[in-house]
């Protein structure tokens, strides 16, 4: 079978069409029952002696995400998602807090850099927001922050940051890599080389929700700081023994595979929304994620519009405020974010019902 049927006869029946997947998307019937089975297993035997039982799966899950971010399964943590990842490592940075990060930041992060008491400079963009590598690596050399965060795929605009590129420039400056890859991991090949990586579970990974990871290279874990003991609080165990599924499908299924799909997905969403009267869509056409933004030309409401969609339609897309990336975005866009079984007929009847 093709991907696209794998990946769609792996879960339950959509209602609709879901074209939400940078928001959240449809789990897998085997991460659904992992997750079910251990919350059965703690009623069971009891939560902890369930999470002693567990740990081989978690375990395969870190090595996972490790195997993703080009790190070691033990150089990685779960988190409850990206924000809470961003947060464990800046409430842990040693000595001076500069960052430099793109003017289309993601808004949630930006709040925690503040509530850190990071103080932040941005980085050089074109345009379309892309970093100018030389020019960014001009910026490192000459004032150095204590670290670049780069947010490598936006919530708010498909638009691919050129990580992999970054990443020596990073290196060559000596300024640690921190890359927010919650919109990125699934997307785009995250194993570049960066001091830190953090991503979500619900996103293109298609796990449960309240859940992420996190890994850091062991020369910058071992300069942290941790505000907090590691282990403190409770966690949602099941949740994380559906990411680890997920993270095994994905891993299953074939990384650069579903890279190869959610790019011309990406493309083909675009060409066939060009098209889409009062709607300008924001990427190049050819841009290799599977994320597209419509701006509105002629004062249609994101919101109101996204409403409309899933009660007259059954049709999931994201409706992303000016607040998702305050210093880039400047009205509100209607985001249209497909999983790899994702055909053209769905997008169809999606430029249809926008008409
Ligand atoms: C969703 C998102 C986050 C936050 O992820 P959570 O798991 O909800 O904390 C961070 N950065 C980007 C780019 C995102 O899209």
């Amino acid at each position: 079978m093709s991907l696209a049927a794998d990946w769609r006869a792996a879960r339950p029946p959509v209602a609709g069409l879901h074209l939400d997947s940078a928001a959240c998307s449809r789990q897998s019937f085997a991460a659904l029952a992992a997750a079910a089975a251990h919350a059965r297993h703690e009623a069971e035997v009891g939560g902890y002696v369930a999470a002693e039982a567990a740990a081989p799966a978690l375990e395969a899950g870190l090595a996972a995400f490790g195997a993703l971010t080009g790190m070691a399964g033990a150089d990685t943590v779960f988190t409850t998602g990206s924000l809470n990842a961003l947060d464990l490592l800046l409430s842990g940075w040693p000595g001076r807090r500069t960052l430099a990060c793109l003017p289309g930041e993601y808004g949630p992060n930006l709040a925690v850099m503040a509530a850190n008491g990071f103080q932040r400079r941005e980085l050089p963009v074109d345009g379309a927001g892309r970093l100018l590598i030389d020019e960014a690596a001009a910026v490192l050399a000459t004032d150095p922050p204590d670290l670049v965060h780069l947010t490598a795929i936006g919530s708010h605009r498909g638009v691919v940051q050129p990580l992999r590129e970054m990443a020596p420039v990073c290196r060559v400056a000596g300024v640690p890599l921190v890359v927010d890859a919650a919109q990125a991991l699934g997307q785009v090949d995250c194993a570049v080389g960066a001091a830190a990586v953090y991503s979500s579970s619900r996103k293109w990974l298609a796990g449960p929700r309240g859940a992420g990871a996190l890994a850091v290279t062991p020369e910058l874990a071992d300069r942290l700081r941790p505000r907090l003991p590691p282990g403190l609080g409770d966690v949602d165990v099941a949740a994380r023994v559906g990411f680890s599924v997920a993270l095994g499908e994905h891993l299953a299924a074939g990384p650069a595979a579903v890279r190869a799909r959610l790019a011309e997905l990406g493309t083909l969403t675009r060409q066939v929304l060009e098209a889409a009267p009062g709607w300008r869509v924001v990427e190049p056409v050819d841009e290799p994620s599977a994320i597209t933004t419509l701006a509105p030309t002629n004062g249609a409401d994101p919101v109101a519009v996204r409403a409309r969609l899933i009660a007259e339609h059954r049709i999931v897309t994201t409706a992303a405020g000016i607040e998702r990336a305050p210093g880039e975005l400047t009205t509100p866009v209607l985001r249209i974010s497909p999983h790899v079984d994702t055909v053209a007929e769905d997008l169809a009847v999606l430029a249809a019902a926008l008409a």
